[in-house]
């Protein structure tokens, strides 16, 4: 599968959809699912353009690896989370609904279900607080 400049994250990569962002490098972004599986389910992506697993440049993929590894035990902390998913799928056969490669950073509670894959739109003021708390968490890093 080609690249598609039109996707929604390379949209939000460039600003011209707005997400609530929590950390910006020069390889990678971070923002929160805006239908979260979870409180505080966030998303990284590379500012690279990769449809998925499938066409990523290694050290691109690297670059990725170092955002996620960086934001998982912060994510982990700002929600005050007992575990983590870490998820990541390639082409709508395997769930893979917007087609800029990322990777889920998925919040675990105790005896907490997860909700299905993007099932209900969370309100912005949860989103935005949220969001709040990682960049706080990143902050006192
Ligand atoms: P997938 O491609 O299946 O790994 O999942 C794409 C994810 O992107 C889903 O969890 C959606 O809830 C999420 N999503 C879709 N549009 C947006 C958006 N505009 N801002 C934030 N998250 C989004």
């Amino acid at each position: 599968m080609a690249y598609d400049d039109n996707n929604i994250f390379a949209k939000i990569l460039r600003g011209e959809m707005p997400c609530n962002k929590v950390y910006e490098d020069d390889k990678v972004f971070a923002f929160l699912d805006i239908m979260p599986r979870s409180a505080g389910h966030t998303l990284v992506i590379p500012k690279a353009k990769a449809v998925n697993m499938l066409d990523i440049e290694p050290d691109d993929l690297c670059d990725l690896m170092r955002g996620v590894r960086m934001l998982a035990p912060v994510v982990k902390r700002a929600m005050s989370a007992d575990g983590l998913l870490i998820q990541q799928f390639n082409e709508a056969a395997a769930g893979q609904m917007v087609f800029h490669i990322h990777f889920h950073i998925v919040p675990r509670f105790e005896g907490q279900p997860l909700k299905p894959c993007a099932s209900k739109m969370e309100d912005a003021e949860i989103l935005a607080a949220n969001a709040a708390k990682i960049i706080a968490a990143m902050e006192t890093a």
